[in-house]
């Protein structure tokens, strides 16, 4: 096990362009770090960096306090697990685990020794005679990982290990890692477009945007505290209401009412006219839900409901809104970017599940203006992070 740092990264192609630019991120000893971002934001780039597949233009990579910018990929000892695994069909799982150690010239009995312990540690006992063909997709990973145990790996790195599956198996094979990666306590670094996956899996991720670190902070941290406009849109499932946001002193006008800013947020908006606000959806109710002396009137609004997704346990409503056109091509670009197709001119609210707003026309939801935050529209800095 080890250490991971990444000092001032970049990486140029052939043509000049930068697919990592001056990235420094820390994997502590033992840390689950997810890389996250859209297509083509570098991460699989930095990846093949960390494991000596792809050259380095320029920065440090140490791992385990030695720098390794020139050390071949097998001197580095760290575990690639591949999307599909890799394993070797005609090979039993033993002898699938028992590889690199056959490899290396290891002696039958420390061979034997080592693949019983890994096979014990991942619940393979009653498979090692088995075919990878005859496992199912959870038991091959553990396979994979198994190899890398023997190896004793200094760590683990994942490339989108998971995309391939059905939703369902994505899931499982989700809570396996997460349990393996506890259990085992190996550094291991992950890399996903899936934010569901970053969020799960992760002590901590990094987001990036066009080879540039956004935000490098805890799944809860990133939720709450998003430091600009593209993490705040990336991270969360629906995600943050956008709406533009008129200030005038400690007031704020969103396109569905007018409300007084908390002093704090007032001071940060303080000197801006026009800003983005940014409100996720579990952050609205219908008052009619709410017991009536926890109300705050000056915090809610009347809304006429277009669509009610009931889900059972809570229910998704959308109220669209007109914005001038500034607004609607900003949304558009930030959807662009976060790979996202539901930043609309519409508020996706999140509703007690036994709500019945608009049934009968308009409904009184009332906003946690407390949560809102502004951001900068012209370079997406979130001034209200923190609060
Ligand atoms: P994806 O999820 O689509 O794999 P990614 O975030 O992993 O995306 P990378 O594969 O790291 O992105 O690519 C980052 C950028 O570098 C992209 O713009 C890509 O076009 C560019 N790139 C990758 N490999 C090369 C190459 N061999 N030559 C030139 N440009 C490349």
């Amino acid at each position: 096990m080890a250490a991971i740092e990444m000092k001032n990264i970049v990486k140029k192609y052939g043509d000049g362009f930068a697919a990592v630019n001056d990235v420094s991120i820390d994997v502590a000893d033992g840390e689950f770090l997810i890389l996250v971002g859209p297509s083509g934001c570098g991460k699989s780039t930095l990846l093949r960096m960390i494991v000596g597949l792809e050259d380095i233009t320029s920065g440090d990579m140490v791992i385990d306090g030695q720098r390794v910018n020139d050390l071949a990929p097998r001197d580095r000892n760290l575990s690639m697990v591949f999307q599909n695994y890799a394993l070797y069909p005609h090979l039993t799982v033993y002898e699938n685990i028992a590889f690199p150690l056959r490899l290396a010239g290891k002696k039958d009995g420390e061979v034997d020794e080592l693949v019983r312990e890994a096979s014990t540690t991942l619940d393979l006992d009653e498979h090692l005679q088995r075919k990878p063909a005859n496992l199912s997709g959870g038991q091959r990973q553990r396979v994979a990982m198994g190899r890398a145990i023997v190896r004793n790996a200094k760590a683990f790195l994942f490339d989108e290990p998971l995309s391939n599956l059905d939703a369902k198996l994505r899931g499982q094979m989700r809570t396996e890692i997460a349990r393996l990666q506890k259990r085992l306590g190996i550094t291991t670094v992950y890399v996903t477009h899936d934010q569901t996956e970053a969020m799960t899996l992760g002590d901590r991720v990094a987001v990036m945007k066009r080879g540039i670190l956004q935000q490098l902070a805890t799944p809860r941290e990133l939720y709450e505290q998003p430091v600009n406009l593209f993490v705040a849109g990336f991270i969360g499932s629906p995600p943050m209401n956008f709406l533009p946001a008129e200030i005038d002193g400690n007031r704020v006008k969103l396109p569905f009412g007018t409300f007084e800013l908390p002093a704090e947020k007032a001071e940060r908006a303080a000197g801006k006219s026009l800003l983005m606000a940014g409100i996720r959806p579990e952050h609205f109710e219908d008052v009619s839900v709410l017991d009536p002396a926890a109300v705050d009137e000056s915090r809610t609004f009347k809304a006429t409901i277009d669509v009610r997704e009931w889900l059972g346990d809570q229910q998704y409503a959308y109220i669209p809104y007109d914005a001038d056109q500034l607004v609607q091509d900003h949304l558009r670009d930030l959807a662009r970017e976060a790979d996202s197709d539901s930043l609309r001119t519409q508020l996706v609210v999140s509703l007690d599940s036994a709500s019945q707003a608009g049934d009968d026309g308009q409904s009184v939801l009332s906003i946690d203006i407390d949560k809102m935050h502004l951001f900068d529209p012209s370079d997406g800095e979130n001034l209200t992070v923190g609060l």
